[in-house]
Parts: structure tokens; sequence; C-alpha cells
């Protein structure tokens, strides 16, 4: 038996701008994702003495998850990793003739929280894909990386930027990546929820809000934002943080207004819900900042929660578990 891991980061919507419902269900988004330190890590159980023909299906056996949250995590086939493991393959099954491979395993340690808002599905699917094409180019040809995101896209809206990482403009529903110019590092004080929140809950909860005439246009200018990255300086970047699923998250869950009005009471630069939510991000100036103010939630005793930094990188293969 050997392993494989790969480590991929959760994300946070800088800028969020959703437009009306496409014919498809998906909404047309203009937004800005940045990579935080959290993250998650996966690890392929390679068994080399037990190779399955492809024909017979998944080369998965089984997966485990430890770490947050992990009693909300899937532990069967529809588990995003799992979905990972079995597009790649079932791609070189189709475009390279792959016959057999050896059976794995899956594990998941979590460090991104589930239903948060913060793509830790993502990252795992974007983890599996790269674990799985580090087995498979190990006799086949390495992929192009167009290809791998054309198949990351396939599996998620945000699983192309869990694999690429960074500062990226995205367009589409999301998955049309930009790399875009980002100076310095930016710390923040992430508070988690007990109870998550769903993805498709919080767009259909804004689309009822537009017909029902709600005043909710969306956030399709990022050159004030652009503008402010450059300048490395969190205190601009605060002023141009916008998410467009913060009003209909709120209204949802009223709790995420009140966490987001006490982050800003212990002195963050900015509060905003992460993506869908209900995590909610609190820009801050410094490392020290981050945890100061932190401290000062945590110490109410019902939050809790992390501090990270961004942007980090995107899934990539580790061997020392700690890297
Ligand atoms: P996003 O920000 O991309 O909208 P999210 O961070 O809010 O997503 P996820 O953590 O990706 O949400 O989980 C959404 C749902 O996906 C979960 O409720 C869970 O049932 C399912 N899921 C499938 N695979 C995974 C995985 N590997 N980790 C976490 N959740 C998973």
């Amino acid at each position: 038996m050997r392993e494989i891991s790969a480590k991929a980061h959760g994300k946070v919507n800088l800028h969020l701008g959703v437009g009306d419902a496409r014919p498809d269900g998906y909404h047309e988004l203009v937004t800005v994702f940045q990579s935080l330190s959290l993250s998650d890590t996966l690890t392929l159980e390679v068994d080399d003495e037990d190779f399955v023909a492809l024909s017979e299906g998944s080369i998965v056996v089984g997966l485990t998850v430890s770490g947050l949250d992990a009693a909300s995590v899937p532990r069967d086939a529809t588990n995003l990793a799992w979905r990972g493991v079995d597009t790649l393959v079932d791609y070189y099954r189709r475009v390279h003739g792959l016959t057999h491979l050896p059976r794995v395993r899956i594990r998941i340690h979590k460090g991104i929280p589930t239903a948060g808002g913060m793509a830790g599905g993502s990252a795992d699917a974007a983890a599996a894909l790269v674990a799985t094409h580090a087995l498979i180019s190990e006799t086949m040809p390495a992929l192009a990386p167009e290809i791998l995101d054309d198949l990351a896209a396939v599996l998620g809206s945000d699983v192309p930027f869990s694999l690429r990482g960074g500062t990226m403009l995205g367009t589409g529903r999301g998955e049309r990546l930009t790399p875009m110019l980002s100076r310095g590092q930016y710390h923040w004080a992430l508070v988690f929820s007990k109870e998550g929140l769903s993805t498709p809950q919080v767009f259909s909860r804004l689309d009822e809000l537009r017909t029902q005439g709600h005043q909710l246009d969306p956030s399709i200018e990022t050159a004030d934002l652009a503008h402010a990255l450059m300048t490395g300086q969190a205190g601009e970047l605060a002023k141009h943080l916008i998410n467009d699923l913060q009003g209909p998250a709120t209204n949802l869950r009223p709790d995420i207004a009140r966490t987001l009005e006490r982050g800003q009471r212990a002195g963050a630069l900015a509060a905003v819900v992460s993506g869908s939510g209900p995590t909610c991000a609190l820009l801050c100036s410094s490392e020290l900042h981050a945890r100061d103010v932190l401290d000062d939630l945590l110490d109410e005793g019902f939050f809790s929660g992390t501090i990270a930094h961004g942007p980090a990188k995107g899934a990539h293969l580790i061997n020392d578990l700690n890297n």
C-alpha cells in the first residue's frame, strides 16, 4: 500500500455579483475569488496488488473523513472527491484507452467548513483530480492544464478555481477564470456557523427577493476592487468587498447579520458573508489583529472560527503532510 496526497484551499469571494438565472439554472456571475490558507488534505491509499478492470466501474472502494464538520460530509460516490476520481479515470478510459488501475481508498481531512460558503467540497474535488492525475500519469500521458480545468468545471462551478488558487476573476457561472494582480497578504478572522446553508437555497431567495421588487441589482463592476488589490492595503480592500448573496443569506438566517455586526464591533475593517454563507469573513489589518478580533468573538462562547490569510496556492501534491 502506498499513498498519494494533495492539498486544496478554501476561498473567499472578495466580490460576488450575481445576475439573472440562466436557462440551465445557473446564475451569471462576476466574482473575484481569493484562496485562503485553510485547507483540506486528500490522500489516495493505492493498493498496487489489487487492480481493477475499468469496465467494472469505480476504482474507489471506500472513503473516510476526519476533521472539521466530518459528520456532515457524504462517504459514498456522491462525495465530490469520489466523483473527481471517477471523472478523471473515465476521461482516460474514453480518450486514452486506459484499461486497468489499482483500487484506491480516499481519506479526507477537513479544515474547511462544510456547506460554509468556502468551497470545501470543490477543494476536495480539485485535490482528487490532482492526486488521481499523479497516479494515472505514472503510466499514461499527462493532461494539459486546460483539460483538467474543463473536467473541473463539469464537477462544479468553483472547482476550476480550487485547482488554480491565487486571486482570480470568475465569470460565466464562476468557472471562466482570469488571473488578477494582488499585492501582499490579507488577514481574515473567519467565523463559522454550527449549521450550514444550502447554496441553491440562497440563490433562490435572491431571485424571490428580486421578483418581490427589492432593489438588488447585480454588482458587475470590479475595477475599484482590482485597484485596491494592487495597493496591497487591507484598508483599501475593505471599502470594496461586495457580495450580492449577503442580502438573501441574512434574510434566510438573521443570525448571520448579527455575526457580521458583532465582527465590526470587534474592530474588523470589513465584515462580509463568504460566498453563499453562513461563514462570515472579517477582514483585518494583520495576523495579530485577526487573532484579536477572533478572540473577542470566541470569548462570548457561542462562536467558533479560525484565522486565515490569502492568497494561497491552488490544489497541489504534497509529500510531507505538514506542507
Ligand atoms: P460553495 O462555496 O462552493 O457553494 P460550500 O462551501 O457552501 O460550497 P461545501 O462544503 O462544498 O459547501 O458542501 C456542500 C454540500 O456538498 C454539503 O452539504 C455536502 O453534502 C456535499 N459534499 C459533497 N462532497 C463533499 C466534500 N468532499 N466535502 C464537503 N461537502 C461535500
